[in-house]
């Protein structure tokens, strides 16, 4: 069974759909990258040879919004397409797969579908790091903010006897190079396993955008804000492990489940698995200039994490310490954002099933 840690579903103060705003942020700027891959990349008259409707599937849609606007811009893209190669009588009809863990929050997903939507909706539970569709039936796979989840924390890092021990530590920043490269194989195995079933699942021509936290070519995983950041909730945890709040035994036997790759690294993976041509790939700011005041402040950073990672440490740790471990994150965060320049940078690419 593999690890599974959805957002927080739900509406409530710390849910998935009221704090995502800075996942929104990347999915607008993608917007414009995905509109110039369709209009540009997208072959529609063979895509459609043999099928009246155009499938598309979310992967990691989590409970919306965001799913919702992601999925209008592929189809706007789309019927866009075919109305300037004066296809417009032949636009198909458009059918959109919600997919996730099966502990997502699917009623609170589907309860707040638009009403008005261009797509008929279906739900996918499962895995993507495995088969999810039958052979050469999907046309377009999109999966944004969600292929930086690995799917188990390495062994090694966990063992004692290891140089990979990551003592004291919850993830790879700031850890022995060891850990780090335990981390980027882990994120290897998952993402081969993850083309290889995609490839299975596209039709030939078919299209893949994936958008996902990355760090610039050749800068240490420490230079990230959001690994920054990561590694600073850590350190407050080893703070209340100082205090007695909690055993070291505890925080050195938890490490969260995500990598942060560089374009090099993607392009490497892509390229030696095979199934897939790169059509486009490129590190992007979602929030720059001013619009970063917003990831200075240590609470904004508080929000975002827990309704992202509650789910992990909840598996681990009992309640009254994630509390805790929240309400002593934001000053900390506070301090260290006075410091640090806040470029959070999100990867781009853009494949094309051989
Ligand atoms: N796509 C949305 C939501 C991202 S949240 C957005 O951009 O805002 C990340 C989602 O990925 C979570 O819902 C989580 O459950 C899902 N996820 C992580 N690993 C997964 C896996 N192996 N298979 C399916 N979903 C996964």
């Amino acid at each position: 069974m593999p690890e599974s840690h959805p957002m927080i579903g739900g509406d409530g103060t710390y849910s998935y759909t009221k704090n995502s705003y800075l996942q929104r942020e990347g999915i607008k700027y993608a917007k414009g990258l995905i509109d110039e891959t369709i209009a540009h990349k997208l072959d529609i008259k063979d895509l459609l040879s043999n099928s009246r409707s155009f499938k598309i599937a979310d992967l990691g849609c989590s409970v919306g919004p965001n799913t919702f606007i992601c999925m209008e811009s592929v189809i706007q893209a789309v019927k866009h397409k075919f109305q300037s190669h004066g296809l417009t009588e032949q636009i198909p009809d458009f059918q959109v797969f919600f997919s996730d863990h099966t502990f997502n929050d699917f009623n609170t997903l589907f309860r707040s579908l638009p009403p008005e939507r261009p797509y008929f909706a279906a739900g996918v539970p499962g895995s993507f790091h495995g088969r999810l569709f039958p052979e050469s039936s999907v046309h377009f796979v999109h999966s944004s903010h969600a292929l930086h989840w690995i799917s188990q924390v390495p062994k090694e890092i966990l063992d004692k006897s290891s140089p990979a021990w990551n003592k004291g530590r919850i993830y790879y920043t700031g850890a022995p190079d060891e850990v780090g490269k335990a981390y980027a194989i882990q994120f290897a195995k998952d993402v081969d396993i993850f083309l290889d079933a995609r490839a299975k699942e596209l039709v030939v021509g078919g299209m893949m955008v994936l958008i996902l936290p990355g760090i610039h070519n050749g800068i240490s995983h420490s230079c990230a804000v959001v690994n920054v950041m990561l590694d600073l909730l850590g350190s407050c945890l080893m703070d209340m492990c100082k205090e007695g709040l909690v055993s070291e035994a505890q925080v050195d036997s938890f490490n969260l489940p995500m990598y942060v790759p560089s374009p090099k690294e993607m392009i490497e993976l892509v390229e030696r698995n095979g199934s897939f041509k790169i059509e486009r790939m490129e590190l992007f700011d979602p929030v720059p200039g001013n619009e970063a005041q917003i990831l200075r402040s240590g609470h904004a950073w508080k929000m975002h994490f827990r309704a992202g990672l509650e789910g992990v440490f909840s598996k681990h740790f009992a309640s009254e310490t994630i509390d805790e471990l929240f309400d002593r994150f934001p000053n900390k965060a506070a301090e260290k954002l006075k410091a640090t320049l806040t470029e959070t940078t999100l990867l781009f690419i853009a494949l094309k099933r051989k």
